[in-house]
Order: C-alpha cells, then sequence, then structure tokens
C-alpha cells in the first residue's frame, strides 16, 4: 500500500479531534508546515511528525467517547469498558516483578529512548503492523511486503520471516529461531533475563534496524538487505559483520 492510501485511511479511522493546538505547526487545516517542524524538531521526529495524518475536513474538533453508542461518557459504559481490558491481557500486559526488572533493564540500556520505545511497543503488540492496522479498523492489504501470502503481524516482523531469521543468525547475537507458536513478545520476556548489557543493547538496535528495513519498503520501496539492514542498526563497519546462511532463503 501506498504512503498516501495509508494516511487516507488514517483519515478515515482516526476523524477530528485531533489539531487542536497544533496551529503554529500547520500551513492550513490538513497540511503540516515542514519548514517549522524541521526548524523546531530533530531529524528523526520530523520524519514521524510529518507521518502523522491530519483530516480536512471542515467540522470542528468534538470529543467523544468510543464505548458509547450515541459518544457520550456514562459511568456505567466506562465501568463495561474496564472489565473488557481487564479480560483481555493481551491487550494491556499486567507487569510482574520479571517484567519489571527487564524494563528495568531495557530503561537502562544503553540505546536511543526511541528504541527503547519501540520494544515496548513489539513486547506490548501495538506496532502498526499490517495486522494490527486491521485490528484498529483501517483497511490495507495485509500481507508482508517480502512474503506475498503471509500475514503481517508482530511475529511475522520480528521472528519468523526468513528475512528476520537471517538478520538475528548474522548479528552478533547469533540467535536462530525455529517456528514455533511463541510470541516474540514472549520469547523477548522469557529470555531478556540472559542477556548481558551489550547484547541487550545489540538486541535492541536490531528490533530497530528491522522495523526500519520493512518501513522503508513499504513506503518508499526500498528493499534493504539483511547484511545492511544489521549494519545500520548497529551502525558499525559493513565488514565486521558475519554475513548470513545462504540455506533456506526462498
Ligand atoms: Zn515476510
Amino acid at each position: 500500500m501506498a504512503f498516501g492510501e495509508l494516511t487516507g485511511f488514517l483519515n478515515k479511522g482516526f476523524g477530528s479531534g485531533f489539531e487542536s493546538g497544533l496551529w503554529p505547526l500547520l500551513e492550513r487545516k490538513g497540511i503540516w508546515r515542514p519548514g517549522i517542524i524541521k526548524y523546531q524538531f530533530n531529524n528523526n521526529d520530523v520524519e514521524d511528525i510529518l507521518k502523522l495524518p491530519l483530516h480536512n475536513l471542515e467540522e470542528e474538533d468534538t470529543s467523544c467517547w468510543k464505548a458509547a453508542k450515541d459518544d457520550n461518557y456514562s459511568v456505567k459504559t466506562g465501568y463495561h469498558n474496564i472489565i473488557k481490558w481487564e479480560a483481555k491481557p493481551n491487550i494491556v500486559r499486567r507487569s510482574n516483578n520479571n517484567d519489571r526488572t527487564m524494563w528495568e533493564k531495557i530503561w537502562r540500556s544503553k540505546v536511543t529512548p526511541r528504541q527503547q520505545i519501540l520494544v515496548w511497543k513489539v513486547v506490548q503488540n501495538i506496532i502498526p503492523s499490517k495486522d494490527n492496522l486491521i485490528k484498529r479498523g483501517i483497511s490495507c492489504d495485509p500481507f508482508c511486503p517480502r512474503c506475498p501470502t503471509v500475514m503481517e503481524d508482530t511475529n511475522h516482523c520480528f521472528k519468523n520471516s526468513d528475512w528476520v531469521k537471517h538478520i538475528w543468525y548474522g548479528s552478533p547475537l547469533n540467535l536462530k529461531f525455529s517456528n514455533t507458536n511463541e510470541e516474540y513478545s514472549e520469547w523477548i520476556t522469557g529470555n531478556l533475563g540472559n542477556f548481558s548489557p551489550n547484547n541487550l543493547a545489540t538486541l535492541i538496535k536490531i528490533v530497530g534496524g528491522i522495523w526500519i528495513s520493512i518501513n522503508k519498503l513499504i513506503f518508499e520501496g526500498q528493499n534493504i538487505p539483511v547484511i545492511e539492514t544489521i549494519k545500520q542498526a548497529l551502525n558499525t563497519p559493513i565488514n565486521s559483520i558475519k554475513p548470513p546462511p545462504k540455506t533456506s532463503r526462498k
């Protein structure tokens, strides 16, 4: 799906309620003002901000409560929504002591806050993979851009696809993922305790590099090879990275 189409879907999906207070950053309603944004924010943030969808409708912003049919908040619908949330542990993960230790290690890790937040989103399964976009009501083709018959979900992006398996194996972590039903988030929470601080930083950087490469392919049509993805993720000279194995690549 082209980025323009995605923006269109996001506009439909999110509707109004987004732009209040943003007007200094807007050319006019629905259009970002890139010059000001580039001046005010660092490069990484500029890219993210300009990707945020804006709607062009002339309607005024209003607030609404999606859990109620008439969009108005009531204690009853608030209560029912909390009960629903509690019943779905996958949507909001509960923290236990192991989780807490893991997050402390992640927050202390020598990587950028952006990389830390990405890992957090991956573990919560809230990255905008195509299956998650579809769950949010955004219509797009559900398939991985590299594997036309496989649904792009978090597991496929970070653990199950051949491309990503080569990245993990070719990385200094030398990880081999087998085809099990284990969720990638479960794998992270189960294994992170065994990682040294250096390896943990490497893992977090590679998660970041994988996500950048996936997005470059979807939005810019740029197919970044395995070795280049590892190199960019770790920001190290290419000749220090072991080439990935040639077997089982489709
Ligand atoms: Zn794939």
